[in-house]
């Protein structure tokens, strides 16, 4: 019997996340039972309120080795759940669902509108109480559902994309500590490695690879296929155990909340928390704040004007919006919100050049006689040379075009550090060459996922707990 099992909002700012609970209930699984596919970590739209962090909900595919086990399995996840979920904190409204054979079609319309919108609890309730084969648990306001139920949706949309990720756990007794991996040994690994994307940001020196918070992760290690993510887990040194350690097929840095999404009219219309690329010309901007805050005006085809942000913490982009002009034609994405003025804005996460403006210098011509630059004499009234002390009567301004720093077609993107977990920094152009011109030796679609995690399973076990780790 095929089971899926989904979950989301167990976890708050003081501890927990929610691939932890994946990870402990995957490997609990696996051992009576067979997993169909990688555990899913599907990130949702990245500017709803009620995120903890990443906004990303658990998805499991379990063939049960009999049918007469599925009560069994409920309540064993639902005692994880009820056990390891932060439902004392205030934010946290777990929600968890169970599907018996296929899921119903009407999740992935769920999924197309929480990558990039936001749902309500209500509406999601009343299409799940329809369902015979759907069994759902609420805990508190019970918000999880809405995650859980979009993010088996995913997998239904005809244009998901997928791309992996390895996370390492701690040891529940380090939970709040400072994460023990040398910044030196995620370099190197980062050198080494192909196809693995986000593990360090040079322009900031800051490594992407471990957070910063009370969760139990030590490190994700994010890329293309299970082999090269658990290849670059292999090379990883840190100085601290591991618990655990789950491989998860993921929606991250695949733009996916930008798919369908790109206006050209109606900027009127857009509303806040949602995700969107919007195209129109430059026609304001504003002077720089003193903290490095970045406003211009852009207007759609009917003339509507929509204020883009960009903040202190997209740092080095910043220099890419001082560089654009009136004028200018850009495809800008991002998130909309509402500024402390109650304003609507996107804050901008990356701006893509369609056409930039001429742009013009004008300056005094030269001495026929000496070479020197002429003084204007006045508006239309000649030009004199300071040198010969001669008057010119008949020449010109000189117009001279300013080559413009930013190159047509290109898209400028925040640097790493101020990336969401669903925005693509990765050239897939290259990965799809790649892939073209050699043998790539692991097929993602017919990989066994139950053997693969076995394997990596077996093959890290004695590597477990050393003091100074290096895995495999
Ligand atoms: P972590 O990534 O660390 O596990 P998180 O950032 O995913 O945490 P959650 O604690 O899961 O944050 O909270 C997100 C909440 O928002 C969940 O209840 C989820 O169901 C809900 N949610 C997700 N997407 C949407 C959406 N588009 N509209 C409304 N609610 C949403």
């Amino acid at each position: 019997m095929r089971i899926i099992i989904s979950f989301d909002d167990t976890d708050s700012l003081e501890g927990m996340c929610t691939t932890y609970l994946g990870a402990k209930v995957v490997w609990a699984l696996m051992k009576r039972h067979r997993i169909l596919d990688f555990p899913h970590l599907i990130r949702l739209n990245p500017n709803i309120p009620y995120k903890t962090r990443g906004n990303g909900a658990v998805v499991l595919y379990v063939s049960l080795s009999d049918s007469s086990d599925f009560e069994k399995v409920k309540n064993e996840v639902i005692a994880q759940v009820a056990t390891l979920a932060m439902i004392q904190s205030e934010a946290t409204h777990p929600g968890l669902l169970f599907i018996k054979g296929k899921p119903p079609k009407w999740m992935r319309q769920v999924a197309e509108k929480a990558l990039a919108h936001v749902v309500t609890i209500k509406e999601v309730e009343q299409l799940l109480k329809k369902e015979k084969n759907v069994e759902y648990y609420k805990w508190k306001k019970g918000r999880g559902i809405v995650g859980a139920c979009a993010a088996v949706g995913y997998s239904l949309l005809d244009y998901s994309r997928w791309t992996y990720e390895l996370i390492g756990y701690r040891k529940p007794e380090m939970w709040g500590t400072k994460r023990q991996i040398s910044r030196q040994s995620i370099i190197n690994m980062d050198y080494k490695t192909m196809f693995t994307f986000t593990n360090y940001d040079y322009y900031n020196d800051v490594s992407l690879i471990d957070p910063h918070g009370k969760d139990p992760v030590l490190f994700g290690i994010r890329g293309t296929t299970p082999s090269y993510v658990t290849a670059v887990f292999r090379q990883l040194t840190f100085d601290e155990p591991l618990e655990m350690w789950m491989l998860y097929k993921t929606n991250q840095h695949t733009n996916i909340h930008y798919f369908n999404r790109t206006l050209r009219t109606n900027f009127s219309e857009l509303k806040a928390f949602s995700q969107t690329i919007l195209i129109g010309k430059v026609v304001k901007k504003f002077p720089e704040k003193k903290k490095g805050h970045l406003k211009f005006l852009i207007s759609d085809m009917n003339g509507c004007h929509f204020p883009c942000l960009v903040y202190e913490p997209s740092k080095q982009f910043r220099w890419v919006i001082r560089q654009l002009i009136v004028g200018d034609y850009v495809k800008v994405g991002g998130a909309v919100k509402r500024t402390k003025e109650g304003e609507l804005g996107l804050n901008v996460e990356f701006v893509e050049i369609l056409s930039l403006a001429k742009s013009y210098e004008y300056h005094n011509p030269l001495c026929p006689h000496c070479g020197k630059r002429l003084k204007s004499l006045g508006h239309k009234k000649g030009f004199k040379c300071v040198k010969c002390r001669k008057k010119f009567f008949s020449l010109d301004k000189r117009i001279t075009e300013i080559i413009r720093p930013l190159m047509e077609g290109y898209r400028y993107l925040v640097p790493q550090s101020a990336l969401r977990h669903l925005s693509e920094y990765f050239d897939w152009n290259v990965w799809r060459l790649y892939r073209e011109n050699t043998q790539v030796s692991e097929e993602t679609t017919t990989i066994d996922a139950h053997a693969f995690l076995e394997k990596l399973l077996s093959s890290c076990v004695p590597n477990l707990h050393p003091k100074r780790s290096k895995i495999g």
